[in-house]
Formats: structure tokens, sequence, C-alpha cells
């Protein structure tokens, strides 16, 4: 076991920085859709999308871990580059790399490699959060067709990117096994979306509508028994997210350790005071702890796909570390770490979310004791049928 970083990573990382700072930070500022086409082409320029997608589609052929070194410092810099990387490296493109065909990858995967769309992922119903198994969109197959029925909510991104990928029910017997994914075009007819709705970090999230929404079968990625392969495949894109977390963790931390020193009270700089000094170790702690989380699940993965419950002890670990380091480094700035006109307030609502999306903590904590006891640990109740 060495925790050392290699020296070719190192490299990766100024790299990434050194670029982030000099040509993508510049272009971030401009978040409208035309904006982050904008720099999602000048990231592609940079060989900073599709960081783990194999070089033949177009992407970088990263392991995990280094993909998620990037996606971290990319992060720290600013969220959007961050997101960016994530999105492309992980998650629905991801899905598509692993469990597409040929067809599926040399199309999906190469376009969003080189920048020419996102694709984003959709799962959660009303009434299918947590549970997400209880979804009711439904795909049935008509002749050469696959007609959709249905209703998404809370899906991000999605006036940033051209598709979709949508979990569906293709059967009827109402278990698990009916469900499989669709890659949706946002010019599909019949598919809509709502304005979005803001969320604590000014992003938008989104409903999407599906209104006998009609495919060539070609568009689909898995007919049914898919649920358990996308979610092993979907454990990358959490460890994204968790990158995305120590990227904004690390910058808020960084933060408050300057402005310690510049702030003076009582005469002397605040980083004078053992309370302020007791809070930067303990944020230091946090952070390198929840690294190593991090860090491990990735590094077992290699080149494939993490261990589950790996994912999911790194996950609740990060998401908690994240949101104390970030609620710390707004204590150390006072009032000025509650005012919209410094990052830290948007620091800490990138960093809120992480404890919701991709599974609540709550969730992960029931798979990490279901491991623990080597149970199923089904939170069904008993006298009522499986959604
Ligand atoms: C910023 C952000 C981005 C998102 N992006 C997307 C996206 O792109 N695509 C997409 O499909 N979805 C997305 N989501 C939705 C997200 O996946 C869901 O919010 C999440 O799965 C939780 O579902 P819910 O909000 O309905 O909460 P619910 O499932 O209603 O949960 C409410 C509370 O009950 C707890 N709870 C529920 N069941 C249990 C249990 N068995 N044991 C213990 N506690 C339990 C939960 O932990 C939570 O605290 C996003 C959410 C956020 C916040």
């Amino acid at each position: 076991m060495d925790f050392r970083l290699t020296e070719r990573q190192r490299e990766l990382i100024d790299g990434a920085a050194r670029i982030a700072e000099r040509d993508l930070l510049p272009l971030a500022a401009d978040e409208t859709p035309a904006g982050i086409q904008k720099l999602r082409r000048a990231m592609a320029e940079a060989g900073l999308l599709g960081l783990n997608m194999l070089e033949e589609y177009g992407g970088i052929g990263l392991p995990l871990l280094d993909t998620l070194l990037v996606i971290e410092t990319l992060q720290a810099r600013a969220s959007i580059i961050g997101g960016l990387a994530h999105r492309t490296s992980t998650g629905a493109v991801g899905a598509i790399a692993e469990l597409g065909t040929e067809a599926q990858k040399a199309r999906y995967v190469k376009g969003v490699c080189s920048g020419d769309f996102g694709i984003g992922i959709g799962i959660t119903e009303p009434e299918a959060g947590s549970a997400a198994t209880s979804m009711t969109t439904r795909a049935t197959i008509e002749g050469d067709m696959v007609v959709m029925e249905g209703k998404k909510q809370f899906v991000s991104f999605v006036d940033n990117n051209a598709y979709t990928l949508t979990y569906c029910r293709f059967g009827t017997s109402g278990k698990p096994s009916d469900i499989g994914a669709v890659i949706v075009p946002h010019d599909a007819p019949g598919f809509s979306h709502s304005k979005g709705g803001l969320n604590m970090a000014d992003e938008l999230l989104f409903e999407l509508y599906f209104d006998r929404c009609s495919l060539p079968t070609e568009h689909i990625l898995l007919d049914g028994n898919a649920f358990g392969r996308l979610i092993s495949v979907y454990n990358a894109e959490r460890l994204g997210s968790m990158a995305r977390m120590l990227g904004s963790a690390e910058a808020s931390f960084n933060l408050a350790v300057d402005y310690a020193k510049s702030r003076r009270q009582f005469g002397r700089e605040i980083a004078d005071f053992q309370g302020i000094q007791w809070m930067l170790s303990e944020m230091k702690v946090k952070l390198e702890a929840a690294r190593l989380m991090v860090y491990r699940a990735a590094s077992n993965a290699g080149h494939g796909l993490p261990n589950p419950t790996e994912t999911s002890m790194a996950k609740v670990f990060t998401a908690q570390a994240a949101k104390e380091i970030c609620d710390a480094a707004i204590q150390i700035f006072g009032a000025n770490g509650y005012m919209k006109e410094f990052p830290l307030a948007r620091r800490y609502a990138e960093v809120r979310g992480g404890s919701i999306y991709g599974g609540t903590i709550q969730i992960h904590k029931n798979m990490i004791a279901g491991a623990i006891l080597g149970r199923s640990n089904s939170q069904w109740r008993r006298d009522k049928p499986k959604g």
C-alpha cells in the first residue's frame, strides 16, 4: 500500500489546474447554455472531457482514481468546470460505455467526449425517490418503435444536454426486473420538460414529461433486467460526485486559511486564536480522511467498477465531512461567509446536495448495514407487493 500520489498523477493535477486557471475560468463566468457549450468545447480541446472513457471512443483512458483527481482539481476552481468533467466521465455516458451496443458507444460516447453534446440521467419520479424501483414511467415496444409514458423530476442540467438516459419499466410485473433504460433525445416527439426550479446552489432541476414519446428501438439501452447493472455502473458516478464535494471543500478550506491570516480582531490575526486554529485542524483532518476513503474506492476499481460498499462508506463520510468543512469556513469568515458576494455560501450549497442525490446518506447507511449483516436489508413493507 502506498498512499502517495505518483509523479504522473501530480503532473495531471498541476496540468488540469493550470488549464482551468488560464483558459477555463474566464469562460466559466457565462453559465448560459451558449456559454456552457463554449466551455464544453474548450474542455474537449484541452483533453478534460471523457476522462475515463476509452480512447477508441475519444476518451482520455484514465483509471478511475486519476479521473477523480482531475475532477476534484477542476471543481476546486469552479463547480461548472468540475461538473462538466464529472458528467462526461461517469453517469449516463458511463452506462452507455459499459452496457451499450457498439453503435451506441460510437455515437453517444464519442459525441460526449468530443464536446458535441451532453447526456443526463433521469431516474427520480414524484412517487419514486429513494424507492427508485417504484418508478412508473413505462416503455412499450410497438413494432420497431419504443413508446414512453410518464414523468421524471429533479433532473439536473437538462437545458445543457441533448439527451437523457431515462430509466423506465418495460414489463408490467411491477418488479425491479421490469426496469431498463432508453436514450431519449430532447427533440423527440412527445418529450418535453419544465422550465426548471432553482435549487440552493442556484442550479436548475427539471421535470421531464413523456407523452407517447416515440423513438426507434435503437434508442433502447437495456429493455429490462437492468436495474442492478445500471446501479453498479452508477457507483462510478457517485465517486465522481464525491470528488466534486472534495474539490468544493478544499476550495472553502483554502479560502478560510487565507481569511484567518488576513482578518484582524482584538489587534491580531484571527488565525492567532486557538479556537480558529482548532477549526482549521479539524477541517484539514476531515478533508484528508474523506480523500483516503474516496481514493481507496477508486484505486481498487482501477479501470473497472467500484465496490458498492466501499463507495457507500466513502459517500456517507465525504458528504458529512464536506458539509462540516464548508460550514466551518463560513463560520471563520463571520458575516462575510454568509453573504452571497463571497463564494462560501455557494460552496456550502454545492456540497449540501451530496447528502441527497445519488442515494441519500440514509440509503447508503442501509446498504452498508446490509453488507455488515450479510442481508439484502429490504426496506419494503412485508405486506405490500414490491414496486
Ligand atoms: C442537487 C440534486 C440533483 C439531482 N439530480 C438528479 C438527476 O439528475 N436525475 C435524477 O434522476 N435525480 C436527481 N436528483 C434526485 C435525487 O436522486 C433524489 O432526490 C434522491 O434519490 C432522494 O429522493 P427524494 O428526494 O424523493 O427523497 P425521499 O426518498 O422522499 O426521502 C426523504 C427522506 O427520507 C429518507 N428515507 C427514505 N427512505 C428511507 C429508508 N428506507 N431508510 C432511511 N431513510 C429513508 C431519505 O434519506 C430522506 O432523508 C437530484 C437531487 C438533487 C438534490
